[in-house]
């Protein structure tokens, strides 16, 4: 089973990397990509450039053999929209291969507005990542119906159901780390120190 976790990644940090190992063990993947993206749909375009994400996000998994770097969005033009994504990776694997979009659940709380979100589906399961005490808001009736209580049932599908899955949740965020270097605080064990490296190397983030 593959996994695919998108993301501007400005930068990758613990939040990230824990929930994304915890997701690759609990559904036993083969594989799992982030994919981080290169012109966001909902935000301006990250001043930090893309190739410097990835850079950083390299230097965040090379000791990670579970978790890989799908670059595709980098080499298409225009909004990255996860639609595209999911379609052109489909058509590089089997029809009935299950294939997971994950995503937090802010991402999740947003998702009606994604460029034509209801596709999504016809690629993908999507497993929402939530905090212990997150109380998933009543479901409109398209998510309902996708609703899966088991994830084994996941496995017996390619595509089409929604499945939230408890990680162990760190209060991290990009936004937060992009303050702390801007504020020239310490950013230790919020991500990789050689992310921080790279970010002090390259001056990145300053006010
Ligand atoms: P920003 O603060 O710039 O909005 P971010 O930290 O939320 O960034 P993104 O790259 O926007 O990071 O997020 C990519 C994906 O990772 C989204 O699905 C988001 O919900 C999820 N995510 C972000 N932070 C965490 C976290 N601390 N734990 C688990 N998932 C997270």
């Amino acid at each position: 089973m593959l996994g695919i976790y998108g993301g501007t990644f400005n930068p990758i940090h613990y939040g990230h990397l824990r929930a994304a190992i915890e997701v690759s063990e609990v559904f036993a993947l083969d594989e799992l990509r982030l994919v981080p993206c290169s012109q966001p749909a909902h935000r301006n375009k990250p001043e930090v450039s893309a190739s410097m994400r990835v850079q950083m996000l390299q230097l965040a998994i090379q000791a990670v053999p579970q978790l890989q770097i799908d670059t595709r969005e980098l080499e298409r033009a225009g909004p990255s929209y996860m639609v595209d994504t999911l379609a052109s990776i489909r058509a590089e694997i089997k029809s009935d291969r299950p294939l997971f979009l994950f995503m937090g659940t802010d991402a999740f709380n947003g998702l009606s507005s994604w460029h034509r979100w209801q596709a999504l589906f016809d690629y993908a399961h999507i497993v929402v990542i939530t905090r212990p005490a997150f109380k998933p808001k009543s479901l409109v009736k398209f998510y309902a119906d996708r609703l899966v209580n088991d994830k084994h049932s996941l496995k017996s599908c390619a595509s089409g159901k929604i499945y939230f899955q408890q990680v162990t949740q760190l209060e991290i965020s990009a936004t937060f780390i992009r303050q702390t270097f801007a504020m020239h605080r310490n950013p230790s064990f919020l991500l990789p120190e050689a992310v921080i490296e790279y970010i002090q190397a390259k001056q990145l983030y300053k006010a």
